[in-house]
């Protein structure tokens, strides 16, 4: 059975004492909640700092990073590697992230070797896909996300999707306060798991597909309540400890109550 998943993506924001009272905020308001895995992607500057305070307070919560260089070592000057990455104690890495898409023009091959590398090196690749205002309103959007999958479907197959996670975050809800409907993204989800399912029914039925876009505490419980919604990438309310907090727990207790109910392989679509 899937667990939902809840990553708070920090971005380029914070300094120590930040990262300090988030994360022992974060620990407190979520301390003894079940149900849900619970993420954060500090900058990579903090995150030994962020591994020592979890490990001082026996937190659950896990460690993630925001990026990684597809070497895994050399002559590759500002690079971070894989396994420089495992070495920090870092589990999930986020990959494709619209704004490497953008700013650091990664495109789908190089995105889909770094998911490699990531799995490679033991950590869990969390795969970001989505599409431009232009392309969704041109009818693309499933275009896009099964392009952007299927990159890294060539060239490892579809089991390398097997434990790892992927994100839909559709470009123009990033930041913007401008949600996708929780009906939009469940279509689009279960489109996904049903492009996966095709090769894969197992594949399909296992695969974390998280959703990213403007995931507040008022709208949270509406995508946690559709079936193939499996918790959710924040990026602007993850930098509040209360706000992180009341999304994460409204993961626990939604995904509770739907996994249970049903089994699903991309044929959700409401
Ligand atoms: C993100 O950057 O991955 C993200 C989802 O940001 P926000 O929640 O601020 O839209």
């Amino acid at each position: 059975m899937r667990r939902p998943l809840v990553m708070g993506n920090w971005k380029l924001n914070g300094n120590k004492a930040v990262i300090e009272d988030l994360i022992k905020g974060i620990d407190i308001e979520l301390n003894g909640v079940e149900g849900v895995d619970i993420a954060i992607a500090p900058p990579v500057m903090f995150l030994d700092l962020a591994k020592q305070l979890l490990s001082q307070v026996q937190s659950k919560i896990i460690l993630g990073a925001q990026n990684v260089d597809v070497n895994l070592n050399g002559s590759f000057t500002g690079d971070i590697s894989p396994r420089m990455l495992k070495e920090f104690g870092t589990t999930y890495v986020i990959i494709g992230h619209s704004e490497r898409r953008e700013y650091h023009a990664e495109s789908d091959e190089l995105v889909a070797k770094k998911f490699a590398s990531v799995k490679e090196s033991g950590m869990v690749p969390i795969l970001c896909i989505g599409e431009s205002n232009a392309q969704n309103e041109a009818g693309e959007t499933l275009e896009v996300c099964t392009r952007q999958l299927d990159a890294v479907i060539k060239i490892q197959g579809v089991d390398a999707l097997n434990g790892t996670v992927i994100a839909y975050e559709p470009i123009w809800a990033i930041g913007t306060g401008k949600a996708a409907t929780s009906k939009n993204a469940q279509y689009i989800h279960s489109a996904i798991r049903a492009h996966i399912a095709v090769q894969s029914e197992e594949v399909a039925k296992n695969v974390i597909i998280q959703y990213g876009g403007s995931v507040k505490p008022e709208n949270a419980a509406a995508y946690f309540t559709q079936p193939d919604i499996d918790g959710a990438l924040v990026g602007g309310a993850a930098l509040n400890a209360k706000s992180f907090a009341v999304i994460a727990k409204k993961a626990a207790t939604a995904k509770d109550l739907i996994y249970s109910r049903t089994q699903f392989i991309g044929k959700n679509i409401i």
